[in-house]
């Protein structure tokens, strides 16, 4: 899929950058162009990507300190500004527009829901947020900030991606030891997806296509991506287990956010050399994506690529009802001393007002 990113805030920027730079490394072509926004004059000048800074005649480029509300304040003022900078960016060829912000800071977490906001007023293509969740030893005011992002980004946003910093804290990485690994990790998962139907080798018929991905995302709320992979035989009747059990391992392992295996739609793409990709593996790890998630739509298809491995890319799409998801609403609503209730349906808490709207 053609894609524009804009990275708001320290986080968004670094993500952003991860992105582009793992798209640019693989030649896909699908990230088009990408843009960081930060009320930090200091956050934006490593990055090598354009970049607006927003908020300065309320904080002189010095940031919002964590104070969410203001990076949402400062967006809705200078929102203009960011997309005078995107225009020229978003041209006939872009299929949609990623806003990528980690949900418990201050301007990301304030500034992307607005610019969500923003940018589907003025755009057809689909505007979706990748969402950074704080990992659960951060303190509280990351629980809060992230909660209440959440809660409007995916009633503005066509869905919302959300990679967990705990799921790549819990496979060994360490969050706090510096973010470089961890970005890098999560912008293969999300370039990959992102790559996904930008394929330009092998035009089969069971190549995925970006209608299939943008059609998935299309069940709203918030989406999960998961990836494993393995050596795969010559033969591709032998890889049939393989293609299953990387299948399980991205969604039982492999998920950005963890659990989240009760999904309303979800896209199987197997990644590989075409020729060693088994039809019956992907016919069944199709079915079993659909029995482990409940899902009713369970879209399929190969990804070519040249490699002696296969990799499975699963997104699932509608995880909002997931434990993972109740868990850190339950995070969010602790730190805000919020007496924690029993719910049948997580998904409620989106509809009642134990988390305050942003907007
Ligand atoms: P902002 O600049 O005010 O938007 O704040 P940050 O972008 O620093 O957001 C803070 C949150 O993002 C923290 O709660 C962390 O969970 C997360 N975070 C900060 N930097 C990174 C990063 O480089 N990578 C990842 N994955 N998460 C980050």
């Amino acid at each position: 899929m053609k894609a524009v990113l804009v990275g708001v805030g320290q986080a968004g920027g670094k993500l952003a950058t991860a992105l582009a730079e793992f798209d640019a490394d693989m030649s896909f072509g699908a990230v088009h162009d990408a843009l960081a926004v930060n009320t930090a004059s200091a956050d934006l000048r490593p990055l090598p990507l354009d970049t607006v800074l927003v908020g300065q005649s309320r904080v002189n480029g010095h940031g919002v300190g964590g104070d969410n509300e203001l990076g949402a304040s400062v967006m809705d003022e200078d929102a203009t500004e960011v997309l005078d900078a995107l225009a020229p960016k978003v041209t006939a060829a872009v299929e949609a527009v990623f806003v990528v912000a980690g949900l418990g800071g201050g301007t990301g977490s304030g500034g992307a829901p607005v610019l969500v906001r923003e940018l589907r007023r003025v755009y057809d293509v689909p505007v979706y947020a990748i969402g950074v969740l704080p990992g659960r030893d951060e303190g509280a005011m990351y629980q809060v900030n992230a909660g209440r992002s959440l809660k409007t980004l995916v009633r503005e946003a066509e869905s919302t991606l959300l990679l967990d910093n705990d799921a790549w804290r819990s496979a060994g990485e360490s969050v706090e030891g510096g973010y470089a690994a961890v970005n890098e990790s999560m912008a293969k998962r999300v370039g990959l997806l992102l790559a996904a139907g930008e394929a330009v080798q092998g035009v089969g018929e069971s190549v995925v296509d970006t209608s299939e991905v943008i059609n998935t995302l299309r069940a709203g709320g918030m989406a999960a991506v998961g990836f494993a992979s393995a050596p795969a035989a010559e033969d591709p009747g032998e890889n049939v287990t393989t293609v299953m059990s990387i299948t399980r391992s991205a969604v039982m392992t492999g998920l950005s956010l963890p659990n989240a295996t009760d999904a309303d739609a979800a896209l199987v793409t197997i990644a590989g050399d075409p020729d060693r990709i088994p039809r019956k593996g992907a016919e069944k790890a199709r079915k079993w994506v659909q029995e482990e998630t409940g899902s009713m739509q369970v879209r399929g298809g190969d990804f070519p690529m040249t490699s002696d491995r296969l990799a499975a890319l699963v997104l699932l799409a509608g995880v909002e009802r997931s434990r993972r998801v109740e868990e850190f609403l339950e995070r969010a609503r602790q730190a805000i001393r919020d007496e924690p209730e029993e719910r049948p349906d997580p998904a409620d808490a989106f509809l009642n007002d134990e988390l305050d709207d942003l907007l």
